[in-house]
């Protein structure tokens, strides 16, 4: 099934994202918990690719069992960064080969200590050249891209990010995954600019639950999100009790959850970040909302 179809509905639904085992020796237990998240029946799952393309083999594994077996609509990310058109072209073959009919087109993160002058020359410099080559092949995939409500670590102004936000929408992308946030106005803020810009595909919020302490240094690393002073209190009271910061750290995401369900946002990605008690309660909390 295409995301466009599930996205399109005006009625709230959430979906999780699961990333694949860096080693065949984790494959089993990353198999185990994406097989508990898919029996909660979301609206989609997503499998993320390592950028380089390290465990790329496993996301497509885990994809396609999600999709054929586990009848879940699936979405693939793949990466571009540093990628040759022949290698991505190979990729976009095994998806389409796999069944699978949405794919998350990301540049990937760039390697520590690049210089510009080291990606001269790529065949992918950003997403959405990814994006083109997806539209161009003849599988006619229902695309997603990445955007930032905080702007994306490497942007030194909102304008520009929103502005080549807008060359990937128009490049062929169906609808938009926000980065992590932690403050539902930042989304309402850079939703009303986006769509100002003339950004109008559908466009879901990525939320994070935080369940433990050490999560929330890593989070602010890896996406540059700002952290509320509620939800800092909620660490400083919590952090130090593994069972209750979790509790807390459901209960903030379920709570940010409803406030954008409340403001006419239909659709949320959880990061459920393999866990599938999070990805329980979390549906276990919305159960009424989502009809289940
Ligand atoms: P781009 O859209 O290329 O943007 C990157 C930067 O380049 C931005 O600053 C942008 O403003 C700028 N830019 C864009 N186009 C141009 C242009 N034409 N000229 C000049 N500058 C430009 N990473 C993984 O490795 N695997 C995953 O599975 C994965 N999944 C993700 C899912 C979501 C929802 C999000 C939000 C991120 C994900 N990431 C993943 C992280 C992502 O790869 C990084 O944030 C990466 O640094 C940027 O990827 P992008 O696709 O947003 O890049």
């Amino acid at each position: 099934m295409k995301l466009t179809e599930i996205l399109n509905r005006e009625t709230p639904s959430i979906s999780f994202e699961v990333f694949p085992p860096k080693q065949d020796t984790d494959f089993a237990d990353v198999e185990s918990a994406v097989r508990q998240i898919a029996h909660l029946r979301p609206a989609f799952m997503s499998v993320t690719y390592g950028a380089g393309g390290g465990t790329s083999r496993y996301t497509l594994a885990i994809a396609e069992e999600l999709n054929r077996t586990l009848g879940v609509p699936t979405l693939a990310h793949l990466t571009c960064v540093s990628a040759t058109r022949q290698s991505v072209r190979e990729k976009i073959a095994q998806i389409r080969a796999a069944g699978i009919e949405n794919v998350m087109a990301l540049r990937g993160d760039l390697p520590a200590n690049m210089q510009p002058s080291d990606r001269i020359g790529w065949d992918f410099p950003h997403a959405v050249d990814l994006v083109r080559e997806l539209r161009a092949s003849d599988a006619n995939f229902c695309i997603g891209g990445a955007c930032y409500p905080e702007i994306h670590p490497e942007s030194t102004d909102q304008k520009a990010d929103i502005r080549y936000l807008r060359e990937k929408a128009d490049a062929g992308c169906d609808f938009l995954t926000t980065q992590m946030f932690f403050d539902n106005h930042l989304l309402y803020n850079f939703l009303y600019k986006i769509r100002e810009a003339g950004i109008t595909v559908p466009v879901v919020a990525g939320i994070m639950p935080i369940t433990n302490a050490r999560q929330v240094e890593r989070a602010i690393k890896l996406s540059g999100s700002m952290m509320p002073q509620r939800f800092r209190s909620l660490v400083d009271r919590f952090g130090s009790d593994p069972a209750a910061m979790s509790q807390a750290g459901i209960a903030y995401a379920t709570d940010q959850i409803i406030d954008l369900f409340a403001n006419g946002i239909n659709h949320v990605h959880v990061y459920s970040m393999n866990k599938p008690f999070v990805a329980e309660q979390i549906t276990a909390n919305l159960s009424a909302i989502l009809g289940k």
